[in-house]
């Protein structure tokens, strides 16, 4: 199963993603994460992404496109995989479809999660995750069971994004209604569209999204 994960910063891509990967057994791509473990190592191409991701602003094509490619010709993609963050772009969309082409692929759904804009700066400026295993938590909505340990692996280190607060989700959701929302418009004219309503309960997304799947 081929899979684009669509939505604004915060819609819950990420969180839907990691129920995905368990029940599917497909691997998450997700560029915003192969991205921050760059800047984390210092490659060439992180120390050029950071100060881009900070400001709230888009990798250029050229690089994300790159990475990706090598990304998806790695074994564990050849069945399946779930995009999360990217296409992001006209062109980045056009690089996966080229990609894909030449591999014999096609993408059987983009789901696009609908989320009002205040929700999500309100679930961006409450996120955090395990230092260790990268499951997404909330302050609000969704905190570990046990105070301080992670549900999924048992770490107590938890760790929050640089760019997730007020000011640079500003920049975020700009370049979301500029650059990436026209996918909607161009998976739709494919035909792989389907959007929902990503405000409901995280249990209640991943079962809109399993009714698609099914
Ligand atoms: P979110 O999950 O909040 O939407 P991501 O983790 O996907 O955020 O992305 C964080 C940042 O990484 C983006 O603001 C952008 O700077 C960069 N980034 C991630 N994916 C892409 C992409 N496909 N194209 C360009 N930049 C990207
Ligand atoms: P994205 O990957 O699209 O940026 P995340 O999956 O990281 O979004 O979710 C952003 C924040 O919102 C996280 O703190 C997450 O726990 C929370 N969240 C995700 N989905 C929901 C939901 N359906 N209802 C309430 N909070 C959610
Ligand atoms: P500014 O006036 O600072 O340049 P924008 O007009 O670009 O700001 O956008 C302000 C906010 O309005 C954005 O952060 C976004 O949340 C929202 N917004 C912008 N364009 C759209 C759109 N096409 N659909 C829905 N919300 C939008």
């Amino acid at each position: 199963m081929k899979l684009i994960l669509l939505g604004p910063p915060g819609a819950g891509k990420g969180t839907q993603a990691q129920r995905l990967i368990d029940r599917h057994g497909i691997p998450q791509l997700s560029t915003g994460d192969m991205l921050r473990a760059a800047v984390a190592a210092e490659t060439e191409v992180g120390v050029k992404a950071k100060a881009i991701m900070d400001a709230g602003n888009l990798v250029p094509d050229e690089v994300v496109n790159a990475i990706v490619a090598e990304r998806l010709a790695a074994d564990d993609c050849s069945s399946g995989f779930i995009l999360d963050g990217y296409p992001r772009t006209l062109k980045q969309a056009d690089s996966l479809e080229a990609l894909l082409d030449v591999r014999g692929q096609h993408l059987d759904h983009v789901i696009e999660l609908k989320v009002d804009d205040d929700v999500l700066v309100k679930r961006v400026s409450g996120r955090f995750s395990c230092a260790k295993c990268g499951t997404v938590y909330h302050d609000e909505d969704r905190r570990p069971k046990n105070e301080g340990v992670c549900d999924n692996c048992g770490s107590t280190e938890f760790k929050r994004r640089p760019d997730d607060n007020a000011e640079t989700m500003r920049s975020r959701l700009r370049a979301y209604y500029k650059e990436t929302s026209p996918l909607v418009g161009y998976y739709h004219c494919k035909g792989t569209l389907r959007s929902i309503d990503g405000m409901a309960p995280i249990d209640e997304v991943t079962e809109s999204i399993e009714q698609i799947l099914r």
